[in-house]
């Protein structure tokens, strides 16, 4: 399949939004199935995820007490460790590389910022 960019109508809100050869590539990257979505991102997580975003974890250091996820739509965003709840056990959940987490975005004074960082199993 060749990857280009797309133009798509979201069937929920009617915004224009793209996807993006980048998007693309991480879903064959992820072994999923490359089909043109018929929503966006905003109203997949609205719809699928129960209003949390979905994302990737890049790299998590429990020493240093952050790291980063890749985002959905492209990019990537800061993760404190504060923004992490702990497990029943008191614990930091395992966030591995290319660990699935949903995710809420806060703006901070510093730039945004994922907070309620959780696995999450597809
Ligand atoms: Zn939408």
């Amino acid at each position: 399949m060749t990857y280009r960019d797309t133009l798509v109508i979201c069937k929920e809100c009617g915004k224009n939004f793209f996807f993006t050869v980048e998007m693309q590539h991480r879903l064959a990257d992820q072994g999923r199935e490359v089909t043109v979505p018929d929503i966006c991102d905003a109203c997949k997580g609205r719809t699928q995820y129960g209003g949390k975003l979905h994302g990737i974890i890049k790299w998590f250091s429990p020493e240093k007490g952050f790291g980063f996820l890749a985002q959905d739509g492209g990019g990537e965003i800061f993760v404190h460790r504060t923004g992490v709840p702990l497990t029943e056990q008191g614990t930091l959940p395992p966030l591995e590389e290319g660990q699935e987490v949903l995710y809420e975005v806060l703006d901070t004074p510093k730039g945004p910022q994922a907070v309620q960082v959780r696995p999450f199993q597809p």
